[in-house]
């Protein structure tokens, strides 16, 4: 569980998790759907790892945004498309979505994910 930034309790999950194909900067990325069961705001979470820093301190980013329900409503139809959620290497539309849909959240503003 994380520490949900909107209600200060630890009650934030995540609900599905989802693997994005391996990027020129990240090893590993992938989107997560999350919900706080305390205040049951509801969102997404980027999760993204490079295994080839020499610290790994800065190898590690997790930063989640809260959405309005319908936006994830989408969000969540898109997920049921893919055949292989946790393989990064499928190459389906729902994960080329996905991929553009990652971006986009990024550029949001972000909290950090803390537990
Ligand atoms: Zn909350
Ligand atoms: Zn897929």
């Amino acid at each position: 569980m994380f520490k949900c930034p909107r209600c200060e309790e630890e009650q934030l999950e995540i609900c599905q998790s989802f693997e994005l194909p391996p990027g020129a900067r990240w090893d590993e990325e992938s989107l997560q759907m999350i919900a706080c069961n305390s205040c049951e705001s509801a969102g997404l979470a980027v999760y993204q790892e490079s295994r080839r820093g020499a610290s790994d301190e800065e190898s590690v980013h997790h930063e989640g945004a809260f959405l309005p329900m319908k936006e994830l409503m989408t969000v969540r139809a898109t997920l049921l498309l893919c055949p292989e959620p946790s393989n990064g290497r499928c190459g389906c539309a729902a994960h080329k979505e996905l991929r553009g849909l990652t971006d986009a959240v990024l550029l949001k503003k972000l909290f950090p994910m803390k537990r």
